[in-house]
């Protein structure tokens, strides 16, 4: 079963992926994707096939992550008879309460250790409830995706959002092979989902210079690196409408790049430009 719950996964990154296409690009150019989520639903054996075509008419989320011994999207308590089930991945198992496939996290899986917004503190909007001055990177020294992703998972590990950068950036990586995040204007959204513990969050580097992203050659110079727990991947949507709509004016690009002198400066531009695109 283990396989057959690694094809799942698979196949989820590649519905949610289609799905960000659709937001930015108006889906015009899903073809080779759709392609990819047919083969692959043909290869999968016939329990999870009609298991993953039933629940995928609710929800374009049908894997849930055993997180913390619960189900990391609808939140249910797993009995323990239940977890150890998921653990040895013999059967597929299922959310009694929200349906989804269960699966359980990897040994070493990044994980998000921190709410942007602490318990106590006043309710954050906009932009701040995703992200703070310390997840700013002002000049970012990569030339590489891999280098410049590499830099801002390790500001998130450093300010502890997250554990093990390294599996992060090989899971940020991962996800670009499939289809690259760059979108143009200079902006590239990396990001990895499942990262699980707490909520979403995001870390933004400025490249002065610029660098080349991808096999398309495109020059980036904001690169905006989210991890996303799975329960919250329709809001990453939203989000990622938002920074998009933001940033494809020119006038707003130009004021982060001027802005990245200091953490605190780039943080301030980042909140003003956001201002009637994130709420
Ligand atoms: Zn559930």
């Amino acid at each position: 079963m283990k396989n057959q719950i690694n094809m799942l996964n698979q196949l989820q990154e590649l519905v949610l992926t289609r799905d960000e296409l659709h937001q930015t690009d108006g889906g015009a150019h899903t073809d080779a994707l759709d392609q990819s989520i047919d083969a692959l639903v043909e290869r999968l054996d016939p329990q999870p096939k009609a298991l993953y075509q039933r629940l995928y008419k609710k929800s374009h989320i049908v894997m849930a992550p055993m997180s913390d011994g619960c189900c990391a999207v609808c939140g249910m308590r797993l009995p323990i008879s239940q977890m150890q089930q998921v653990r040895l991945a013999k059967t597929l198992q299922t959310c009694s309460s929200c349906g989804r496939m269960l699966y359980n996290e990897e040994e070493d899986a990044p994980r998000n250790m921190r709410e942007m917004s602490g318990r106590g503190e006043p309710r954050k909007t906009g932009i701040s409830r995703f992200s703070a001055e310390e997840l700013m990177v002002c000049d970012l020294k990569g030339d590489t995706t891999k280098a410049v992703i590499g830099e801002l998972a390790e500001v998130m590990s450093l300010n502890r959002f997250v554990s093990n950068p390294d599996a992060l950036v090989t899971a940020a990586m991962e996800r670009e092979s499939i289809l690259s995040t760059a979108m143009g204007n200079g902006l590239a959204f990396p990001h990895v989902r499942g990262v699980e513990g707490g909520g979403l969050t995001l870390a933004l580097g400025v490249s002065k210079k610029g660098f080349r992203y991808d096999a398309a050659g495109e020059i980036v110079h904001l690169v905006f690196f989210s991890v996303i727990p799975v329960a919250v991947s329709p809001f990453y949507l939203r989000l990622m409408a938002g920074l998009s709509e933001a940033f494809t004016k020119a006038e707003n690009r130009k004021a982060l790049m001027n802005a990245a002198s200091t953490p605190a400066d780039l943080w301030k531009a980042f909140m003003r430009t956001t201002r009637h695109t994130i709420r």
